[in-house]
């Protein structure tokens, strides 16, 4: 959908990043992951072309993007950004219609996509005619969403988008996107500095630093063979173990045909869970249940301490 072939930028003589090469899949969810100033938000925006790369060549549906009107390309991508950027003297109904508004859609079908949009961003309906203003942090941010999807585009760009909420409504958001992203198989491209999120919400995971593309790939492969010592410190020595968990999933440690005492855990369950579930009840082993209740085998606590999760990443 969208590839970046030795695309640079500089800015005022410097560079603001080098020689990326980068492949936004359709319909993948990519993550754009790096210290302040690695030039994460220069190269979304070069997507766009809020900023004009300088060098290189950018696709867009397999043509160069400089050779659409800024404004069709604009169209065919939503937005989103930390500080939201809703009118603030418009109505959440009137903010979600932006951009359906500027295309003349007709009125009803304007309020029948703005209802469609707010019970997919999990807005009650009675938000429709608030102002900004009387919303918490959390909810701007959803209108905010529901903004930049509302004329359907095939590209969401979406810059820290949670970065301003408390952690709980954070993880709430996140877990959104990610419905979100399932159920309308939108090509996706956020950035963020927040490791976990991106680990929680990529499919491709860029990690960037000092303007350059250090490694990309899944988080699964970023976790367990980092490409470098950046990339290995950047993922977090000590937390590895646990960030691992939370990307497998019980299905994959369960010892099938066995049986066990205890509350069930779910196949699809993260391992995180599921050391939670052992630590709750005492107990380390557990039964596992597949997606219909019926028995499937068990887990032991001890195949969590095994393999790749404690050895593959030593140095
Ligand atoms: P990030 O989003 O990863 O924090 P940015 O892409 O915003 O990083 O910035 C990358 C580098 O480019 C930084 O050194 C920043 O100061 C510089 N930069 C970004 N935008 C501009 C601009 N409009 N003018 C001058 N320098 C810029
Ligand atoms: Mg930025």
């Amino acid at each position: 959908m969208i590839e970046f072939r030795q695309v640079s930028k500089t800015f005022n003589g410097q560079r603001a990043v080098s020689d990326l090469n980068l492949h936004f899949k359709t319909g993948a969810f990519s993550v754009l992951i790096g210290t302040s100033g690695s030039g994460k938000s220069t190269t979304l925006k070069m997507i766009n072309r809020l900023v004009e790369h300088d060098e290189g060549t950018i696709l867009f549906a397999g043509e160069e993007i400089r050779s659409f009107p800024v404004l069709t390309l604009r169209r065919r991508m939503g937005y989103a950004i930390q500080s939201i950027g809703l009118f603030p003297h418009w109505t959440v109904a009137q903010n979600i219609a932006t951009v359906p508004q500027l295309q003349k859609w007709p009125r009803a079908r304007i309020n029948a996509r703005v209802d469609e949009l707010m019970a997919l961003l999990g807005l009650d309906t009675a938000l429709r005619g608030r102002y900004p203003h009387e919303l918490s942090g959390g909810q701007q941010q959803r209108v905010g969403v529901a903004r930049a999807l509302a004329a359907d585009p095939e590209v969401l760009l979406m810059d820290e988008p949670f970065g301003a909420l408390d952690p709980v409504t954070r993880g709430a958001l996140q877990q959104e996107m990610r419905r979100i992203h399932q159920l309308l198989g939108r090509t996706i491209v956020l950035v963020t500095h927040d490791i976990d999120e991106a680990l929680q919400l990529a499919d491709h995971l860029v990690l960037m630093d000092g303007g350059q593309v250090v490694q990309q790939g899944t988080p699964l492969e970023m976790l367990t063979h980092p490409a470098n010592d950046f990339a290995r410190e950047f993922f977090g020595r000590s937390e590895l173990g646990v960030r691992l968990l939370s990307l497998r999933s019980v299905s994959d440690y369960v010892r099938r045909g066995e049986q066990a005492a205890g509350e069930p855990l779910a196949e699809t369950l993260s391992l995180r869970d599921a050391l939670s579930a052992f630590v709750a009840q005492g107990r380390d082993v557990l039964p596992v249940t597949d997606s219909q209740g019926a028995a499937l085998g068990s887990l032991h606590f001890q195949d969590l301490l095994s393999a790749e999760v404690s050895h593959e990443n030593r140095p």
